[in-house]
């Protein structure tokens, strides 16, 4: 197994890019757009025009092409400045263009890919419902076969940029019996299709700029051409989207860890107190030393995940079995790992800034709000338990 961190010159070079475009074009605006709970429309718009919503993605079909390591030195960046702006770029990327590369035919790759990595369109991904969330091979909303087409009913929630999407990668059921194991299809579904609008969109803890949405689907009619994959085999699509988007989502929280501590070591130093700094008490300094270790060890598994998806390619059918199940796993590990960090990084951070981190509009208020999804979405830290210990008892350590 390679274990080599450093990034080449054009990833430094990219990282400082994106950190100088999120620093003027996004991080001035974050603290209003969580108050107003609105899409931050603008600085999406001008994510995409410099390619940001195409990292990961060839340059053959409109994106940057700098792969899963390039794509976490993005989120990283992005999680250092805004959760809400993280999980749009996450949704539509690890979640919606990742497994149109891997599953996608080459027409599905021109008409819906390449709009997406070039940032014309934006995508979201939808598999949890009412009845099915962590037991999410449990689909419900019915695909029934309508001459060589599909007809889909249901209701599907929960569903990250479902109200601004103008595509949705929808899980459903082609035979509810068989769940999982040849019962789940993945679907295409464009915005204005007959039958398919958004419901309600929920109110949040946090993730202000994002939209949580309801998605209903009355008779949708689709062509063939709306299976991404084979018929059946669906839930995989989905854990293959998932397996990046666990390792992203790891990028996120360690960009946001990183904004906590850095925001700690500040105020610590410039705060006084029994005539001192605060920085100079030992419990405040073990508090930033606890952090320390946190970003640390979790730049390690994130990178050493991302490079590994690398390794792999996107291709499924050249993945061995054994390797399909240590990418999972290792997504598993950085999931927890990191979303159970960043919450106890961002705490302490917030505990060190005493009352000020309790007040509204402060951005260690926000972010403490912000983190607690980590923990949930993109299946729960239990689930992820489950995956990482089912693992060890099949394949060892
Ligand atoms: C802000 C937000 C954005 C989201 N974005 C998306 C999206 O874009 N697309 C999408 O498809 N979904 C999305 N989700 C849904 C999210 O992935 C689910 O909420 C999550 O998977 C958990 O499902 P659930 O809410 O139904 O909880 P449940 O599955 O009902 O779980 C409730 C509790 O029981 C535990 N539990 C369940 N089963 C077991 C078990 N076998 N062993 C131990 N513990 C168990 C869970 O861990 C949890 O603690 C989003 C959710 C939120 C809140």
């Amino acid at each position: 197994m390679p274990f080599d961190f450093s990034f080449t010159p054009e990833q430094e070079a990219f990282r400082s890019a994106v950190r100088a475009f999120l620093e003027r074009e996004v991080a001035p605006n974050v603290a209003a757009m969580d108050e107003s709970e609105e899409f931050p429309a603008a600085s999406v718009k001008k994510m995409q025009a410099e390619g940001y919503f195409g990292v990961p993605v060839p340059e053959a079909y409109g994106g940057l092409g700098l792969g899963k390591v390039g794509y976490c030195l993005l989120l990283e960046e992005i999680g250092r400045v805004d959760a809400s702006h993280a999980a749009i770029v996450g949704a539509h990327s690890s979640l919606g263009t990742s497994p149109l590369l891997s599953y996608g035919t080459e027409e599905q790759k021109q008409r819906w890919l390449t709009p997406a990595a070039r940032g014309e369109k934006l995508l979201a991904f939808s598999l949890t419902e009412p009845g099915s969330g962590s037991d999410s091979g449990a689909v419900h909303t019915l695909a029934e076969k309508s001459g060589d087409g599909w007809t889909l009913t249901g209701t599907k929630i929960y569903v990250t940029n479902g109200r601004e999407a103008d595509t949705v990668l929808v899980m459903a059921a082609n035979d509810v019996k068989l769940g999982p194991n040849g019962g789940v299809t993945a679907f295409l579904i464009d915005k204005g299709t007959p039958g398919f609008r958004v419901g309600r969109c929920e109110k949040k803890m946090g993730l202000h700029g994002t939209s949580t949405a309801e998605l209903l689907l009355d008779r949708v009619a689709l062509g063939p051409e709306h299976v991404l994959g084979q018929v059946g085999k669906g839930f995989h699509v989905a854990m293959t989207a998932l397996d990046v988007g666990r390792v992203s989502l790891g990028a996120a929280a360690l960009g946001g860890m990183q904004a906590a501590c850095r925001s700690a070591t500040e105020f610590s130093q410039n705060r006084t107190q029994f005539g001192l700094p605060i920085s100079e008490f030992e419990a405040i300094q073990f508090k930033l030393a606890d952090m320390v270790m946190r970003i640390d060890a979790l730049r390690y598994l994130v990178y050493h995940a991302a490079a590994h998806q690398d390794r792999m390619g996107s291709e499924p059918a050249q993945w061995g079995r054994q390797e399909r199940q240590q990418k999972t796993r290792e997504s598993a590990v950085v999931k927890c790992l990191a979303s159970e960090w960043a919450k106890e990084v961002i705490d302490q951070s917030l505990q060190i800034h005493g009352g000020l981190g309790y007040i509204r509009g402060t951005a260690i208020e926000r972010a403490y709000r912000d983190t607690r999804i980590l923990e949930i979405f993109e299946g729960t830290n239990e689930i992820q338990r489950l995956v990482i210990a089912r693992d060890l008892l099949t394949r060892g350590l």
